[in-house]
């Protein structure tokens, strides 16, 4: 029989509607697990259920829990075969890209997944959600490995590398894509698996837990008519560290020379400043039209095709981890650590 943890931090997928306010507010265990027997009727597989208490929507998660999360995945890694996270939708991109970085060396399934609509209402996603996710942290090929020993996330019919993902959609239930990379599985009647695209690690290496985070670190948004104002006010933050520069398309900014100036006094006073491009869909090419070049000269670093919220939970990683060593941070943005960036050889 395979075994798997379930580890529920909350999200919609445990939410009960409050009588007297109408909002959705987090349910306890019991009441999700009255929802759900299902749990314990999958046969093969055995579940058992670490679930924080209370609940917690997915807005107030951040490095605290995640660590917690990844420390209970740590802390029983040898007794399952694979683990789920029930977690909120809103920020599930940033909660999985982040454990992707966490747990170096996995070499168990680790699916995050949630709902769009509370398990106790009927036309609700959770029941799906939940069983296939389960049946994919439990899935091994024929010699008894895991076939997905990545952290991803199931939502609707698509297994995603998570620190690919993106929530793209507050209604829909394909709430989450992967614009950058194809999907690992796709659940129908049967889930077919793509093997040729799991990141596999290395199973000579053992399992490692990296949890500094320094939250020290900004989005900074470029829009046409920007003003210097509002980027010195973000570049000059006291204690700030690392910047996910968000540019135009091929990672492009304006040519102003108040920019230039900006950004390369911030470079030099040692921030990271890493280009990521507004497009969902394709990378960063510094150097491609002259309207990047400033940022070359300037000592911005390319994000390639990297998510926002894969750059930003990797960047705090690697700064909290490495907090006297920028140029080790600054190697380390420009390598595909997990599977997160695609570079051109
Ligand atoms: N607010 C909820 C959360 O992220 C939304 C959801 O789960 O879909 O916790």
């Amino acid at each position: 029989m395979s075994k798997v943890l379930l580890i529920s931090t909350g999200g919609t997928i445990t939410m009960v509607r409050d009588k007297a306010s109408g909002a959705l507010v987090p349910a306890d265990m019991e009441t999700f697990k009255a929802y759900m027997p299902e749990l314990f009727l999958a046969g093969e597989i055995q579940v058992d259920i670490e679930a924080f208490t209370p609940q917690i929507d997915s807005s107030d998660i951040g490095p605290q829990i995640w660590e917690q999360v990844a420390r209970m995945v740590v802390s029983h890694y040898d007794e399952y075969d694979g683990f789920v996270v029930l977690h909120g939708t809103d920020t599930m991109s940033y909660s999985a890209s982040a454990l992707s970085f966490m747990l170096e060396n996995l070499s168990k399934p680790v699916v995050f997944t949630g709902s769009q609509l509370p398990v106790g209402v009927l036309r609700s996603d959770a029941k799906e959600n939940l069983l296939t996710a389960i049946e994919i942290a439990a899935a091994k090929d024929e010699d008894g490995n895991a076939i997905v020993p990545e952290v991803t996330i199931f939502f609707e019919d698509r297994l995603f590398r998570a620190n690919r993902t993106t929530k793209r959609n507050a209604e829909h239930f394909s709430a989450f894509n992967s614009y950058n990379y194809p999907a690992l599985a796709k659940a129908g009647v049967h889930i077919t698996y793509q093997p040729h695209l799991v990141h596999y690690s290395d199973l000579s290496q053992p399992l490692r837990l990296h949890t500094k985070f320094d939250t020290n670190v900004a989005v900074l948004k470029l829009f046409p008519g920007i003003q210097p104002a509002v980027v010195r006010a973000v570049l000059r933050t006291r204690g700030l560290k690392g910047v996910v520069l968000e540019t135009f398309g091929a990672g492009n900014a304006p040519s102003d020379k108040w920019l230039y100036r900006e950004l390369k006094a911030a470079v030099e006073k040692g921030i990271i400043i890493v280009n990521k491009t507004q497009c969902n869909t394709g990378s960063v090419e510094m150097g491609l039209y002259a309207v990047s070049l400033n940022l070359m000269k300037a000592g911005v670093i390319s994000g390639y095709d990297i998510t926002t919220e894969a750059l930003l939970t990797k960047m705090m990683l690697l700064l909290g981890e490495n907090p006297d060593d920028t140029a080790i941070v600054r190697r380390l943005l420009g390598e595909d650590l997990c599977g997160e960036i695609t570079i051109d050889k």
